[in-house]
């Protein structure tokens, strides 16, 4: 087996944004893929790679233990680590065998057998805190959670030249910063270099991706992109992997991704949080986008790309809402047939404009009005679920067990959508695309046979 030992370097031009991280990887190839995969992860945290290892604030070993010479070597590589550190977390093959290290390194941080890639970067929070970039972060500081590695976030961009008058996200963050195209799609590349098979746009307003930097261009895979939310999509399509559209606003250019996904380079999912339907609420929301036409909109959509999930937000029982408005709301769910909602009651959030407006809901009436709701969009729901069985449709194992797999369909987002529950003698492992038959479905989820 031949056996290469690595230092990684910060590159000198790598900005000195976070907290940093020594690294020395010794082994073979696939101990290498490891490495990257930690170090991708610790990047796309925030965390700097330092060259050297007084620069660390903690040092991460990736050991061997192939034969008896590659284990000296990996104990020695933490001994020297720990001299000159102080700080150190082992992983990779000699980390199966704690005693082994723990016996002639007593001091050492933390200890994590090998392809456990996320309890590193866990012993890696422990040692030195991720530091929160407001600018950077779409996830709050106290809310960082590891996705599984099958599919990840991408953050397209921070902040919101909206002013959504229940909203304080600009106050707390700010104006829209995009990040430039070429640096969201080397990110994408590398995440699905690592193993991601399906990427997450995020951002606080999608569609908008671009407009702070008049769509300025820049170069990825040789190609001139602009910074926008067509071109983005674009080059994502490029990536062949599932990649699914977040908080996108019903722009009119929004009409323009729908033939990519009806040609399969981007998901056919669009999240827009529409939040109401009433033109009255939707002006007193001072909501962007706000048109009043967009149930036919959802129709041409769907004419053009038939496979098409939209998942949606709304809030109930915001200040001025009358009766005929939340009637105008639920007529308009039978009208737009969405297919995955939220759906929350309006809460008098401290500094948001909307505490100033009159004729605030009593919660009363908020509670009765989000009861109605929700029992007319799990109608729609069930419906539109019930329409599926009997199809063939693709799924992507989420987790497989002795029990049979969790998987979720292109309509299902992580987290926030439904799942499918899938029966057969095989196991895939999490991030394998499966062909499922669909054999039954309730509000939320379906059931489906292995093909
Ligand atoms: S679009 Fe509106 S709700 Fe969304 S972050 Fe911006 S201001 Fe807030």
């Amino acid at each position: 087996m031949k056996k290469q030992n690595t230092i990684v370097k910060t590159q000198k031009n790598t900005p000195k944004i976070g907290p940093k991280v020594g690294f020395v990887s010794l082994g073979c190839s696939k101990a290498l893929v490891d490495s990257e995969r930690i170090l991708t992860q610790l990047k796309v945290e925030g965390y700097d790679i330092a060259p050297s290892y007084d620069g660390a604030d903690v040092v991460i070993v990736n050991t061997c233990g192939f034969l008896d010479s590659a284990r000296e070597e990996s104990l020695d590589a933490i001994g020297e680590a720990l001299n000159e550190n102080g700080k150190v977390i082992v992983t990779g093959c000699l980390g199966a065998e704690p005693d082994v290290i723990k016996a002639r390194h007593p001091n050492v941080f933390a200890i994590t057998g090998p392809h456990q890639y996320e309890s590193v970067v866990s012993a890696v929070h422990k040692a030195v805190p991720p530091q929160h970039d407001p600018y950077l972060d779409l996830v709050p500081k106290q809310g960082i959670k590891l996705t599984p590695r099958h599919y990840a976030y991408l953050k397209i961009s921070e902040g919101c030249n909206n002013r959504c008058s229940f909203c304080i996200i600009p106050k707390l963050r700010g104006d829209l910063v995009s990040r430039p195209l070429g640096e969201v799609m080397a990110e994408a590349e590398t995440l699905v270099q690592s193993g991601v098979k399906e990427l997450l746009v995020i951002s606080q307003d999608t569609s908008a991706y671009g407009i702070d930097v008049k769509y300025a261009e820049s170069k990825w895979r040789d190609k001139t992109y602009r910074s926008k939310f067509y071109d983005l999509c674009q080059a994502l399509g490029e990536l062949g992997v599932w990649t699914r559209l977040h908080y996108v606003y019903p722009y009119p250019h929004v009409d323009q991704v729908i033939p990519m996904m009806a040609q399969g380079k981007i998901l056919p999912y669009l999240d827009i949080p529409f939040q109401h339907a009433s033109p009255n609420v939707l002006r007193a929301m001072k909501r962007p986008a706000n048109q009043e036409k967009t149930a036919e909109r959802i129709q041409n959509w769907r004419g053009i790309c038939p496979d098409l999930t939209v998942r949606s937000t709304f809030i109930v029982g915001f200040p001025g809402e009358t009766d005929q408005d939340f009637e105008f709301l639920l007529q308009w769910l039978d009208q737009a047939q969405l297919d995955r909602v939220g759906c929350f009651k309006y809460e008098n959030v401290e500094h948001a404009a909307s505490r100033a407006l009159e004729n605030h809901v009593p919660e009363e009436v908020k509670e009765e009005r989000w009861h109605r709701f929700m029992q007319k969009q799990q109608e729609i729901s069930a419906k539109r679920l019930q329409e599926k069985i009997g199809q063939t449709i693709d799924v992507i194992v989420d987790e497989s067990g002795p029990n049979g797999i969790v998987a979720r369909s292109k309509s299902d987002a992580p987290d926030v959508d439904g799942k499918v529950y899938v029966t057969g003698k095989k196991r895939p492992l999490p991030g394998h695309i499966l062909k499922v038959k669909v054999t039954g479905a309730d509000e939320y989820d379906l059931t489906a046979e292995m093909l």
